[in-house]
């Protein structure tokens, strides 16, 4: 069981300023946040066994004196979690800009990444966690959330009460999945190696209980299932081993996914079978036979969740690339399933929809409250949006700096931005907030085992548009940009970028708004309508974005 340490890093709150403006401060409190929010703050770990928010210790102080010390008118540059340089760049243009993890496509592996890693060339980004972005489970909990929501109206006629969803994986992402089950009044069964993750999301108020084993744990299922009383339950273990468990004891899995780090064989799957402290020195020692014991217990652990499914669960992989290692092991029915964001997410991202993210730099959960009550107002007509918020204000705890997330569409995005815009202006608001996204977004990501699934033109491989998109988002004026490979599927599996905005209620910003707002979501509505997606065809023809062509017919659609 790991020892959970107490973050050496907090973020500042009020309205004193360390930096030159808003803009830097903001930056910096996210920076402060993010590590704060960590799974293991002391090592600049953030979440998904090794996503840093900097190389080390040395390039987060420097980032941090710079950003102190940035002028309006300089763009901080980042490599790989390092502060390289700073530029004269213009006001309008980023204050940083960072690439993670990139490698040229021949060499884009995890051999060549633990080599350069060693060296102390290059760090693991992730996706928000070395784009200064992670906001903990506040974070992921809706997409977790409006998964199982799609997931509901699919197979169970729409609603989850009384199902029983088994699950693995508490750490950064998978902690999000109790609590979101859970509000849909079903029941959760998380199998996870690390009890000290377990109590740490029980802590948190994302998880309700631990079971002592797997008898206790399928009691309290029988009795909230027969209640239909939503439940989360943790379990302790190792998923290849319980799952198989679970299945022969008697309870019938209504749903089955994972979010154990299985992207990552060395640093992050557990292998089955061995204590920590063996765990820990065969991955130091001898990291090729950790990772073939790693391979043969996901290979184990997907045939379990494959007989899930021939069993008649609903089973989906939940972005972890985890059907992909299990075929390298060797297991045929690997492929057997298809991953969420293929079954469940693509409608939303062919309309520009995706999950948004704001952040009080007060500190203050009475901002969050005041956008919350104006979102109520101003979105009345999209009951989507107002479940949601009435939801979350009640039932998502805040962790850090107070945050809300949300699916917005093209369009709504822009309205919400210009919302808080004016709450700041205004004084309702009482400082700047952020406002930033998941790399997992309708246009800011090309990752064939997850976003970009079977893509209708075939097209899932091309990763000119995430690209695309951070730079569309760098000319806007966003105030941070970053490009990421390897996320979350690991070395050669993904190409992203993410983008920070800083709300700061002056008309400057309404500009740079209407500006990112629009490219943001619009490469991603325009990437779907190049691959004939009719949603999103409908979405260009009635919106004012301005297509050329589009599609492999070369046709401009108005
Ligand atoms: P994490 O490293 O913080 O946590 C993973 C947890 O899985 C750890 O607590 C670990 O102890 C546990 N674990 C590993 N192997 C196990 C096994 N065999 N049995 C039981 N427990 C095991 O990672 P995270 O941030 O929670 O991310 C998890 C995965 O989800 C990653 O692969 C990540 O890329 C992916 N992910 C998914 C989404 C999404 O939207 N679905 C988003 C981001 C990341």
């Amino acid at each position: 069981m790991s020892v959970m340490q107490p973050s050496p890093v907090s973020p500042a709150t009020g309205t004193r300023l360390r930096c030159r403006g808003w803009r830097q401060e903001a930056i910096l409190r996210m920076l402060e946040n993010t590590v704060y929010n960590g799974e293991r703050p002391q090592d600049l770990i953030i979440y998904a066994a090794s996503g840093q928010a900097a190389r080390d210790w040395p390039s987060f102080h420097a980032i941090v004196e710079t950003l102190r010390d940035l002028s309006d008118d300089e763009t901080l540059v980042v490599q790989s979690g390092k502060p390289v340089a700073r530029f004269r760049t213009h006001p309008f243009s980023p204050r940083v800009l960072i690439a993670n993890t990139n490698l040229v496509g021949n060499h884009a592996n995890w051999e060549t990444f633990f080599d350069l890693r060693d060296r102390g060339l290059i760090s693991y980004g992730q996706y928000t966690a070395g784009a200064w972005q992670y906001i903990g489970q506040q974070g992921i909990v809706q997409t977790t959330y409006e998964t199982f929501t799609a997931v509901a109206h699919r197979h169970f006629g729409g609603s989850l009460r009384g199902r029983l969803v088994v699950t693995a994986g508490l750490g950064g992402m998978g902690g999000a999945q109790p609590l979101s089950i859970k509000l849909h009044g079903a029941v959760a069964l998380v199998v996870e190696h690390d009890g000290a993750k377990i109590d740490k999301r029980i802590a948190s108020g994302y998880l309700d209980c631990r079971a002592a084993d797997l008898d206790e744990a399928r009691a309290l299922a029988e009795s909230a299932l027969a209640e239909r009383r939503g439940l989360s339950i943790g379990l302790a273990g190792n998923a290849a081993d319980l799952l198989p468990r679970v299945l022969r004891s008697g309870l019938r899995p209504d749903v089955v996914t994972d979010q154990t780090s299985a992207h990552d064989m060395r640093d992050g799957y557990v292998a089955s079978g061995l204590t920590d402290d063996e765990i820990a020195t065969l991955r130091r020692e001898d990291p090729r036979r950790y990772e073939e014991l790693a391979y043969a217990t996901v290979a184990r652990h997907v045939e379990a969740m494959v007989a899930a499914q021939d069993a008649g669960a609903v089973v989906f992989e939940y972005g972890n690339a985890i059907r992909a290692q299990a075929a390298r092991a060797g297991y045929e029915r690997a492929g057997d399933f298809d991953g969420f964001v293929k079954a469940y997410i693509r409608p939303s991202f062919c309309v520009g929809k995706g999950p948004c993210r704001w952040i009080a730099l007060s500190g203050d959960p009475e901002d969050i409250r005041t956008i919350d009550d104006a979102i109520l107002e101003i979105f009345a007509d999209d009951p989507t949006i107002t479940g949601w918020i009435e939801v979350a204000r009640d039932a998502i705890p805040h962790q850090g700096l107070p945050a809300r997330s949300s699916w917005f569409r093209y369009g709504q995005r822009l309205r919400f931005g210009l919302l808080v815009n004016e709450l700041v202006r205004t004084g309702a608001v009482s400082a700047p907030v952020t406002m930033t996204r998941d790399h997992l977004d309708t246009g800011a990501v090309a990752q064939p085992t997850r976003e970009t699934e079977g893509m209708l033109d075939g097209s899932d491989a091309v990763a000119d548009w995430p690209i695309l998109n951070a730079l569309l988002n760098a000319s806007g004026g966003a105030e941070l940009v970053a490009v990421h490979q390897g996320g979350g599927s690991g070395m050669g599996g993904t190409i992203s970028a993410g983008v920070t905005l800083v709300i700061d209620g002056t008309d400057a910003c309404a500009e740079k708004l209407r500006r990112v707002l629009t490219t943001d979501p619009g490469i991603g509505v325009i990437r779907h309508a190049d691959a004939g997606y009719e949603e999103a065809l409908a979405v260009v023809e009635t919106s004012d974005l301005t297509p050329v062509l589009l599609g492999t017919a070369g046709l401009a659609r108005r």
